[in-house]
Order: structure tokens, then sequence, then C-alpha cells
């Protein structure tokens, strides 16, 4: 197996990787807050590591994949409050709709998908442990971790722990009970007319940084290959989860932390809190779902990307253009079965082999999707000049198999709906034994029915091809 190199937040340079058990690889993902529709800029992590999911697999590794469900926060009570439902309904629709969504991405279902609220058993167990290893204490109103008994915090964000502290020290707020304001929430205790659970430390709920720490012990064990997740979570949600979870177990958290890049609208930071995010429904709705998707993986994953309607549409065009290569090919395949050319077998096997080699270099380099699809392009303009000449079967259905390979890593699926439907395929071919009979007029009538089912039917030297008329 080829090496891959990952560049790790927490060293900060590409680092090759290498697996705590052999062909096997764990992830976790920090998963959607379930509040409301996710936005393109949420979608980013979903598709870059559901991508580098695929690519480990690709690779020959069993991968198990963890991403949560927030289900209970500050924000998913108070939009329960605002209409009018349990924060359990608002978590179900969303969850539901997180899936919709996720489906039409491509995206694959993760091995767990685990929900806080039905976590809770092991993260109480979790603050428990901190707190009899005297890693936290009870304050006023919940349980908190106090930063200055892990000395290596920030050792993620690279942040000055004394300037942070010294900052912090300023603005202590005495209600809390906290006892220095770096020092964060693990526990909170039950506001009136908020869900809550038991607790030693009486009624409440999760913090937020808590749950990912409890989720990823409970479905990985204490220490994981992979974790990742958008830059904006580095600090404090990723260095409160090495706190948590190093503190607790006394070993490793993980041995590779991933982080993508922003998605900025005019150059500014797409977020809900900015007012400037638009939702993948949304966009969906305009363009369709795999547009997106290709749109995100042409760049870099740790690059910024700005964000417009006009970019997404151009990624629309080029997906259309994978997917008339793949239908044409589909099409001669199935009308040249019999097609036999020595040359054009070898010669067609090593244009294929090459590329796919290119595509596995890219990858390997810290999923660089950006070049992968470059090459992916490259590929599809070769194998265009190729059919042209169709001479060899089995030449062609390697390449489509290969093409098929690279096309399903990426998750860039041409979906069967978008092959030629039979009734097509069936005229086409009435069509030639018309035309073999000489019989124009009924070859004439035929093409325009083909045309009526959406397609337009060119003559080539190698026989007939379609064209998805728009
Ligand atoms: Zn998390």
């Amino acid at each position: 197996m080829r090496i891959m190199y990952i560049f790790n937040t927490l060293t900060r340079q590409k680092e090759k990787f290498e697996p705590i058990e052999e062909g096997k690889v764990k992830i976790y993902a920090c998963g959607p807050t379930v509040y409301n529709y996710f936005h393109l800029g949420n979608a980013r992590p979903f598709i870059t590591f559901d991508t580098l999911r695929r690519y480990l697999e690709y690779k020959g590794y069993e991968v198990t994949f963890v991403q949560n469900f927030t289900d209970i926060d500050d924000k998913m009570i108070t939009r329960a409050q605002e209409d009018g439902i349990t924060v359990r309904a608002l978590a179900d629709k969303y969850i539901d709709e997180y899936y919709k969504d996720a489906r039409g991405l491509n995206i694959e279902e993760a091995s767990y998908h685990p929900r806080a609220t039905e976590t809770i058993d092991e993260i109480v167990r979790f603050v428990s442990e901190l707190v009899d290893k005297g890693f936290a204490y009870v304050g006023n109103d919940g349980v908190y971790f106090s930063v200055e008994k892990f000395p290596e915090y920030t050792k993620l964000s690279h942040y000055d722990l004394d300037e942070l502290i010294q900052n912090a020290r300023k603005e202590i707020n005495k209600k809390s009970g906290k006892r220095d304001q770096v020092d964060f929430v693990l526990w909170k205790f039950k506001k009136e007319g908020e869900p809550a659970w038991p607790s030693p430390w009486g009624e409440g709920r999760p913090g937020w940084h808590i749950e990912c720490s409890a989720m990823a012990r409970k479905y990985l064990g204490q220490t994981i290959d992979i974790h990742c997740g958008g830059q904006d979570l580095i600090f404090p949600h990723h260095e409160n989860e090495i706190a948590q979870s190093e503190a607790a177990n006394g070993k490793p958290f993980v041995h590779y932390w991933m982080h993508n890049g922003f998605i900025t609208v005019n150059h500014s930071k797409m977020s809900k809190s900015e007012g400037n995010f638009f939702t993948v429904r949304e966009i969906s709705e305009k363009v369709g779902y795999m547009p997106i998707r290709l749109f995100i993986l042409s760049s870099h994953y740790r690059s910024p990307i700005n964000y417009s309607l006009d970019l997404v549409e151009q990624a629309g065009r080029a997906y259309e253009r994978i997917e008339t290569c793949w239908k044409n090919m589909q099409f001669l395949l199935d009308n040249n079965p019999d097609a036999i050319d020595e040359d054009q077998r070898e010669a067609l096997s090593n244009l294929v082999r090459q590329k796919q080699a290119s595509f596995d270099e890219a990858m390997d380099d810290d999923l660089n999707t950006a070049e992968a699809m470059g090459v992916l392009f490259e590929l599809v303009r070769e194998l265009n000049t190729a059919m042209q000449n169709f001479k060899d079967y089995q030449a062609f259905k390697e390449a489509q198999d290969v093409l098929g390979k690279l096309l399903n890593v990426l998750g860039l699926n041409v979906s069967q709906e978008n092959q030629v439907p039979q009734e097509v395929l069936d005229l086409v071919q009435a069509r030639q034994d018309a035309k073999k009979n000489k019989d124009y007029a009924s070859a004439d009538q035929i093409r325009d029915q083909i045309e009526q089912a959406g397609y337009k039917v060119m003559d080539t030297a190698q026989g007939p091809q379609l064209e998805k008329l728009s």
C-alpha cells in the first residue's frame, strides 16, 4: 500500500499516516447541532471527511467512522421554545433533514451516528472520573474542568497559555463559581424549563465538549487515529476534548488532527452568526446536489473557498462533462460488445493506469482533491478522444471500471437515473435497423421520438452516439 501523508494540526506538518492497528482506521468527526438545515460551511467538513473515508477504504483500510449529533445545547433549547416544540422533536426533525441532504451529497452514513442525549450515562461517568482524579470541580452552576491541572492545554491551538490565563483572569465571573475564566463547563445544572438528566451533582445536562470525548471513547476507544472538523473547532472545542480525554484516560487521545478551511462569502466567513449563510437545501434546489460536492472538492480542504452561485453552476457543468463521458462510453459498450483491437487495448490500459497513479499520488499528498479532480478531468478528456475511435470493448470496459472507482472515491457517482433509459436504447437500435433497410422515413421518425425522449442522436464512424438535450 502506498503511504499517505496527512497535515497534522498538532505538529503543524505533513506526517506519514500510520494507523494504530494495521489495516484499520478509527475516525471521529464532529457532527452538526441539529436545530436547523445545515449550511455550506457545515457541509464542507462532511464532504471532505467523507472523501477521506472513501479514499482510505479504496486503499484497503477498514474504517470505523463516528459522527455525532449534538441534540442538546443552548441553541437547541432556544429554537425549540420559539417553535413551541420539545427539544427532542426539534432534534428528530433536523436529524431527518440532515440525512436527506447527506444522501443528496452522497455522504455515506457513519458507522455510528450517536446522539448526545443517548450517551448521557457515558458522559456522567466521564465527568465523574475527571472529578475523582482532581481535574474537575463543582462550581455554582455546573461542574468545571480546571485548565491549570492540565499543563499541555493549548498544544493543539498553539496559543500561549499564560497569556490566555492572564487575559481571562480580568473577566472572572463570580456567579458561576469558576476558579479561572479559562475553565470550561462539563456539566450544567438544570435551569427552570430545560431538559435535564440525573447525575451525582444534581439534575442537569452535558456541556458540548464532553459529548465528543465520551462518544469517541465509547465507540472508538481511548486513542483514535484521526479526529477531524472545521478549523473554527480547534479552539476551544478540540483543545478541550484533548484536555478531558487525556486527563481521564492518561493516554494520547488522537494521533492526527485534520481541520478544513472556511467558506467565505465576499471574503468574510460564512456562519450563522454573521447571517451570511446559505443552506445546502436552498443551493441544491437551484443546482442539484452533485455540483455542490464537486465545488467543495475542487479546492484543497485546508484552503479557504469563496462561495458564489456562479461557481457552483460552473461545477455543475463540469459534472455534466463526466456524466456525458460515462453515458457515451456505456452506449458504445452496449452497442459494440464484439469489438476487439489489441493495440487500442494496450494504449488505453497504459493511459488509464497512469492517470490512476497520478490520482492516487495527489490524494496521498494530504488529500489533495483539487489536483485529483484535475487528473480525473484529464482522464475524461482522453477517454472522449479515444471514444471517437472505439475499437475494443475490453479496453473501454476497463477504463470505465477505473473511472467508476475514482468517481466513487470523490463521491461523484454517476447515478443510475442518469443512464440512458432502455427504451431510448431500443429506439436507437430500431433506427439502425430502419437505416439498414433503407427505410429512411421511419429512421427520421424514430429520431424524432428519441428527441422527444430527451436525447439527440449523432451518427459517427463508430455508430450512433447520444447526447442529452437540456
Ligand atoms: Zn466535537
